[in-house]
């Protein structure tokens, strides 16, 4: 089976998306700015990228007359969403390019095979072993402990994962997992986070953002500083072990790759075969956003050189802010946006979800000026004034 291969695609071609959410709902944006129609397929009649698409199917991945109808609609398709099912992408790829390709979205979105990439590349990772039986917690290396058990597919924001201090734990939660497919990975003690957002094309030309430094709060991306404040060598480490990710993994598009720094070390976390939270402030930042650059590889147009003009910080802004105890409890309201709207170089950005709840991306906002400690500094200002 072949599959279809890329010549240029110019405005008005319609573009396809996988998945609804905020990530595509930015591509979406980005491809309309750029004069192409976008079709959005995603099963939540309000996902927000299908709110602004040019035409939303509201059905499911492996809905095969749903595809059948982008097939013969787009000029290509992406995704913004990891679990698309990989045979969703091949299935799509007899008939129209799709970026990036099955094969990658496949090692992206499964820990094990993702993990074994990066062993089988001598690509540096954090201690783990593959746990598909009870028996491979017995068996696992005690050195390990404390760890985190992951579950390896479907998990996202901290979801399917246990902290575990002991074997007996680990055992416990991988009952309590329901025996799905894991990998018990050690507990790093982490200096920070970083992650590089970068775009390839067919043709093998990359193009990388400069690192950013993120801070989670309960598992969940909180801030994202860009460039993150780290040594230039560290950072240009990331750009490097990120571009060797991208060429091993014959990447067509924007990929996001997160690293833990441990010990002044890097070691990569894991990737995402799409843009990314933390490349969110490529819009107001950059020349050309990790958006543009997705519309742009998908299209066989040249990447953008995208120059980074401002200092950034992006806050996420989640569901519980529109609970009166900022927790997710008590009335609901909607935030005082003109607070934020008051802070200079701020810019807001709401995906138009039609519910708050605790934990959900509801929205994020970037603050842009010279000076990196300054844009920090009023960035946190902002998120303390609004909540
Ligand atoms: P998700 O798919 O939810 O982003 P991650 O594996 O990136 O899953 O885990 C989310 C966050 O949890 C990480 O960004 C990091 O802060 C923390 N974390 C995950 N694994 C480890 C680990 N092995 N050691 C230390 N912290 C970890
Ligand atoms: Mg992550």
């Amino acid at each position: 089976s072949s599959s279809k291969t890329s010549s240029t695609i110019l405005p008005p071609a319609t573009l396809g998306m996988l998945g609804g959410g905020q990530l595509g709902r930015f591509f979406v944006a980005a491809a309309h700015e750029m004069g192409y129609k976008v079709w959005v397929l995603d099963p939540d009649p309000h996902s927000p990228a299908g709110l602004i698409a040019d035409r939303h199917l509201v059905a499911a991945y492996e809905d095969y007359a749903a595809l059948d109808e982008l097939g013969g609609s787009c000029a290509a398709v992406t995704t913004e969403f990891e679990n698309v099912p990989a045979g969703t992408l091949d299935y799509l790829s007899k008939f129209i390019p799709v970026h990036p390709a099955a094969s990658a979205v496949a090692v992206c979105q499964n820990r094990i095979a993702e993990k074994s990439f990066l062993a089988d590349n001598g690509l540096p990772h954090g201690p783990f072993a593959v746990i598909r039986s009870e028996d491979d917690v017995r068996d696992a290396d005690a050195g390990l402990f404390p760890a985190v058990l992951k579950v390896a597919r479907f998990g996202y924001d901290g979801k399917g994962q246990a902290r575990v201090a002991s074997h007996d734990e680990a055992i416990a939660a991988f009952q309590h997992f329901k025996g799905e497919p894991c990998v018990l990975e050690k507990m790093l003690t982490l200096d920070c986070e970083v992650s590089v957002v970068l775009a390839r094309d067919e043709a093998g030309t990359v193009r990388c953002f400069a690192a950013g430094e993120n801070r989670h709060r309960n598992g969940i991306l909180d801030v994202t500083i860009a460039p993150a404040q780290t040594s230039a060598e560290l950072r240009d480490e990331a750009r490097q072990i990120a571009e060797r990710i991208a060429e091993k993994l014959g990447y067509v598009g924007t990929l996001g790759v997160e690293f833990f720094v441990c010990g002044g070390e890097l070691f990569v976390n894991e990737m995402a075969p799409r843009p990314h939270n933390s490349g969110h402030h490529t819009i107001d930042a950059c020349d050309a956003s990790q958006y543009e650059q997705q519309v742009r590889a998908l299209c066989g147009l040249p990447l953008a050189t995208p120059r980074q003009h401002s200092a950034a910080v992006m806050v996420n802004l989640l569901g519980e802010l529109w609970y009166a105890d900022g927790k997710g409890h008590g009335a609901y309201h909607e935030p005082d946006w003109a607070v934020l709207h008051a802070v200079s170089g701020l810019r807001l950005h709401l995906y138009g979800k039609h519910h708050a709840r605790p934990g959900r991306k509801m929205g994020h906002f970037v603050v842009t000026g010279e000076d990196a400690d300054e844009v920090l500094q009023r960035a946190l200002q902002a998120r303390a004034a609004i909540g």
